[in-house]
């Protein structure tokens, strides 16, 4: 199984060098920091892989914009999003072998699951946010969370 609006994304920075300002954010940002990648390698790999990937401007995005890794000080709250919302936003989870609804089985879709996991690692920080509060009362509610949270600690398909 191939996530359409990663390899998409991801296929688009190999062979143009450049993707749009959304999918950066929504997908690749996304992604890394749902998966707690390092924002100064991060900031360094989109600095030499995007044609337009300037230093000055590199760290604000990416570490400030993309990953919250400056405190807060840019972003109010994590850019960080399930699959639900990147169908709304997107065209690729129409023609994606995942479901975007499902967070749990063979088909469910990585951000989604992967945006609980998020959640769940950073609940303490995420509930003294306003903004983001009410994410950590949804995860408290589901009752499949320890099986997502397990499933993807063994994922290795995306
Ligand atoms: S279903 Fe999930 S993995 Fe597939 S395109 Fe949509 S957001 Fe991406």
């Amino acid at each position: 199984m191939v996530a359409k609006c990663l390899s998409s994304t991801v296929d688009g920075v190999r062979d143009r060098g450049w993707v749009h300002h959304i999918p950066r954010l929504m997908i690749l940002g996304n992604f890394a920091l749902q998966h707690a990648w390092d924002p100064r390698a991060l900031t360094d790999w989109f600095a030499t892989a995007f044609v337009d990937g300037f230093a000055w401007v590199m760290p604000v995005n990416v570490i400030g914009m993309s990953q919250h890794a400056d405190g807060g000080v840019i972003a109010t709250k994590p850019y960080a999003s399930g699959g639900a919302y990147l169908n709304r936003m997107t065209d690729y989870c129409k023609p994606c072998e995942f479901n975007p609804k499902k967070r749990l089985g063979d088909d469910a879709c990585p951000f989604t699951a992967g945006y609980w996991a998020f959640v769940h690692r950073h609940r303490e920080m995420l509930a003294l946010n306003h903004r983001t509060a009410r994410q950590v009362s949804s995860m408290n509610r589901l009752s499949d969370l320890e099986q997502v949270l397990e499933q993807e600690r063994q994922r290795e398909v995306y």
